[in-house]
């Protein structure tokens, strides 16, 4: 069964686990959000992934569904092209303002600085990203014009389950290693972006209909299928990235329709609602003491019996 973004009304996160959302997307502008809690007397963790809605839409957006702007910790960015990361920005962190820490793939870091995002709370990452104790990601760098992108799969422990959410978007070709890094995750979001037929139809000019389609741009509805039919997601699929030219809402749910799992459309206008990532049933960890180390969740031992 296919969902669309505006089916349900927007809802507060709810308290404990790994919760989801895509406020917007397309090439309009991109913002999802990740809210992590370990247990109802845990702080939460409130991630967006990547930031191409204007700072004060997405504060209404995320306001309306319950979470304060002050409360975002990380911004996450997959690359920093303008539907992925707003001009606005630049301005909006500052003291009394937004205080997250803005996350750039250390690749980015020029582009970054060009633009302004380079503050104090401004963190490279490489291969992996760490949240917080319980909040990690791997991260794979796929082609997507000069710089690349980054792929995540972030992975939350909560008391006593672990559960995984793969992101990709903007990847151009999902090869082995963008399977590789999400195989089996509970939740996979990953671009649908366009129709073939509709993409060699349309009156874009033909070198940005080669930069689309040439393997560093996005991912065609058959190519995302294909893909999404590889990793294998064990509760649902999101859509993200439909191009509004060259896409339908109906042409990337036909593709995706033997994809074993329910399927959601994320829209650029209309957010999601929360999707809870229930994950797996994982060993009970016994909490740290104040002077143990703190672990990226991907030190700790695999969960039980869990292959991925
Ligand atoms: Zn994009």
């Amino acid at each position: 069964m296919t969902t669309r973004a505006s089916d349900d009304a927007p809802q507060p996160p709810p308290v404990t686990g790994l919760f989801f959302c895509v406020l917007a997307s397309g090439s309009s502008g991109n913002c999802s959000v990740l809210v992590h809690r370990t247990g109802p007397e845990a702080p939460r963790r409130v991630v967006l992934l990547d930031a191409g809605l204007s700072p004060r839409r997405t504060g209404r957006l995320l306001s309306e569904r319950g979470i304060r702007p002050d409360e975002v910790d990380d911004i996450v960015f997959t690359h920093l092209d303008t539907d992925h990361c707003h001009a606005g920005w630049a301005s909006a962190i500052r003291p009394g303002g937004w205080r997250a820490r803005l996350r750039v793939h250390r690749r980015h870091m020029g582009r970054a600085e060009r633009a302004g995002l380079l503050f104090n709370p401004t963190e490279p990452f490489d291969d992996s990203l760490t949240i917080d104790r319980g909040l990690s990601a791997r991260v794979g760098m796929m082609a997507h014009d000069e710089l690349g992108v980054a792929a995540f799969r972030f992975a939350a422990r909560t008391h006593a389950a672990e559960a995984h959410l793969g992101f990709a978007t903007d990847v151009g070709r999902a090869g082995p290693g963008l399977i590789g890094l999400l195989k089996g995750v509970d939740l996979l979001a990953i671009e649908s972006n366009y129709c073939p037929e509709m993409q060699a139809l349309s009156d874009r000019p033909e070198f940005l209909k080669r930069r689309i389609t040439g393997g560093s741009g996005h991912l065609s509805n058959q190519e995302s299928a294909r893909a999404s039919r590889s990793i294998c997601p064990r509760e649902r699929l999101v859509l993200l990235h439909l191009s509004r030219q060259c896409n339908t809402p109906e042409a990337a749910s036909r593709s995706h329709a033997d994809s074993g799992c329910p399927v959601s459309l994320s829209d650029q206008h209309t957010p999601t609602p929360w999707y809870r990532i229930a994950g797996r049933a994982c060993r009970v960890e016994p909490e740290p003491t104040a002077s143990a180390p703190v672990r990226s969740l991907f030190d700790l031992p695999s969960a039980g019996g869990a292959a991925w």
